[in-house]
């Protein structure tokens, strides 16, 4: 009998399938807080639950589907996770503390591969193999919760999530989604919307969907090329949608939302780092509610491109500065264990989407 992954279901779907399985509705909630608030990763273990109930729980459900297949710890506490699905595929997350403001960050994959082909990207060299589910998202929010955790199991307690592991999570929709409302939900991780981040290498038709909805999420588009010759080279998605249309789709989303988007660009020698592509950056971004996000590109072993000078990265961030353009250089985390969210799948990360 094929189990189903508890961690598919949102509270109300999980007590409409009890409830068709005839099992007591109330019993999602107790296993629910089992799970998002003690870290139980068994039935076995939920000891306030009858053992009739616990046997036919194990029966039609399971909750984990990934297992640790390697785990990496850098100097700066930044861990990588390397996990293997049931069909033996792997994906990445990478867990990111920021001790001096409390804030524990974690970087998840959405899709396995990605068939967005960008340039300067391993992931996706060998094109997408397929969809995560939502249990498989939201599985490695709740494993990486359970490793860090010291003391009770909500310390520490993740307070943001971003979505620039591998893939491209708005071609993933429904499941990134669903997996977006068990983040936040207050009875499973409690996240707020606005501290989770998706980060799209520009799928207009669902960034105008997003605002649409109006949910507070955060946006974030991988932009890395200001001109559409460049961009489409670098990023084929690009033919389908342009750089005009990311812009209009983002006005229309800050219109929406009154949230400021954030901008990715990649800076590669000798490819995006020229003063043209300064100004043409500058005239883009303008007198917009965006922050940019400058990511000197982490190499990538199998492409033969290399980060520019630390005194072009300098200059690009003066002059933006200097036109009112809110802009950081993206602090290296995990860099000994080739970690950092921008780094991952080892493109999202060097400024995947
Ligand atoms: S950068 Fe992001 S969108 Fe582009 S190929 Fe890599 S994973 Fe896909």
């Amino acid at each position: 009998m094929i189990k189903t992954s508890i961690l598919n279901f949102t509270l109300e779907e999980l007590k409409e399938d009890f409830k068709i399985k005839g099992i007591k509705q109330y019993r999602a909630k107790q296993v629910f807080n089992w799970i998002y608030r003690n870290g139980i990763l068994e039935f076995t273990n939920m000891n306030n639950l009858p053992n009739n109930l616990i046997k036919g729980l194990k029966k039609n459900y399971k909750i984990t589907s990934i297992e640790l297949d390697k785990k990496l710890i850098s100097e700066d506490g930044t861990l990588k996770y390397l996990w293997k699905t049931e069909d033996n595929e792997l994906l990445e997350s990478v867990f990111l503390p920021y001790e001096e403001d409390s804030r524990y960050s974690i970087c998840v994959s959405s899709q396995i591969g990605c068939s967005l082909g960008c340039k300067f990207c391993a992931t996706g060299i060998d094109g997408l193999k397929r969809d995560l589910s939502t249990g498989e998202i939201v599985e490695q929010v709740l494993q990486i919760q359970v490793d860090v955790s010291h003391r009770e199991f909500k310390i520490p307690q993740i307070t943001n999530i971003v979505f620039m592991g591998m893939g491209e999570p708005f071609l993933n929709y429904d499941n990134v989604m669903k997996a977006v409302q068990i983040l936040n939900s207050r009875k499973a991780f409690n996240i707020a919307k606005r501290k989770i981040t998706i980060s799209t290498a520009g799928v207009v038709d669902k960034i105008i969907r997003v605002a649409e909805s109006e949910e507070q999420l955060g946006l974030a588009i991988s932009l890395n090329a200001p001109n559409d010759q460049l961009r489409d080279k670098l990023m084929p998605i690009n033919k389908k949608y342009n750089i005009k249309k990311i812009m209009k789709a983002v006005d229309y989303y800050i219109q929406k939302t009154n949230r400021r988007v954030s901008f990715e660009y990649v800076l590669m020698k000798g490819i995006n780092d020229k003063e043209v592509h300064l100004f043409q950056l500058i005239s883009l971004l303008k007198n917009k509610l965006v922050h940019l996000n400058l990511i000197p590109l982490n190499p990538v072993s199998e492409l033969n491109i290399s980060r520019p000078s630390q005194e072009v990265i300098d200059h690009f961030q003066k002059k933006l500065r200097e036109n009112n353009i809110t802009v950081t250089i993206r602090k290296e985390k995990g860099t000994n264990i080739k970690a950092a969210c921008g780094q991952l799948r080892s493109s999202h990360k060097n400024g995947g989407s």
